[in-house]
């Protein structure tokens, strides 16, 4: 069993426990040299077994390997154009997570809030309108903001998309970013308005020695 068909068994089950999708809703996946391997469709990420991921080939999408009688997630094409968009990138874990879908709805801009906002996520996290999932508007409009060097992507109406040099990355950035929506919606329930960091704040935190390291940790899969 390859150890990556392990690991993404693992999160599948860890994204559910955490209530960042539910029911057969969100699709993961993971590349392997030129082999993509992705979560089969209709099943909950918590339900996949080390056997029933489908492993497809980045450039043809032609199956790779033993054929286990499953189909890939209906977000395939989505999933294929973040790796083609971005070669650094080796996980995609696309989540259906409730208060950042509904913030994102609403119309409340995800801008640099917290520090680790601002390691994980980055300066913005871009919102896309809806699109129907499940074919070449979803694709066409997630590849876009991924090849503006985005990791984490809103879709309003439906969820997000997380990408990651590993899977504890894309993990990590999806959990906060859940986080992040818990934080608005907090100050907005306040009576307050979000007080966004300012470019020098950020830059002050991207600067940071300490976060470098934790990078490199996150991107080492420690
Ligand atoms: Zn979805």
């Amino acid at each position: 069993m390859k150890p990556i068909l392990k690991e993404l068994t693992r999160y599948g089950k860890l994204l559910v426990e955490k209530g960042l999708t539910t029911g057969p809703g969100g699709n993961i996946s993971a590349r392997d040299g030129n082999t993509i391997h992705l979560s089969p469709s209709g099943y909950s990420l918590a339900e996949i077994g080390p056997d029933d991921w489908v492993s497809l080939d980045l450039k043809s999408g032609r199956r790779v390997g033993r054929d286990n009688g499953l189909r890939p997630t209906c977000e395939v094409s989505m999933h294929l154009a973040c790796y083609l968009s971005r070669p650094e990138i080796r996980t995609v874990v696309h989540t259906h997570p409730v208060t950042a879908t509904a913030v994102a709805t609403a119309g409340v801009k995800f801008k640099a809030l917290f520090p680790d906002f601002v390691a994980l996520l980055g300066r913005e996290v871009p919102a896309v309108d809806f699109v129907t999932p499940g074919g070449e508007e979803i694709r066409a409009a997630v590849a876009g903001k991924v090849k503006q060097g985005h990791n984490v992507v809103l879709l309003k109406n439906h969820g997000a998309v997380a990408l990651g040099v590993t899977l504890k990355e894309a993990y990590f950035r999806s959990l906060l970013l859940e986080n992040a929506a818990a934080f608005l919606l907090a100050i907005l329930a306040a009576g307050g308005r979000p007080r966004y960091l300012t470019p020098k704040e950020i830059r002050s935190i991207e600067c940071l020695e300490a976060e470098d390291y934790r990078k490199l940790l996150l991107q080492k899969g420690v």
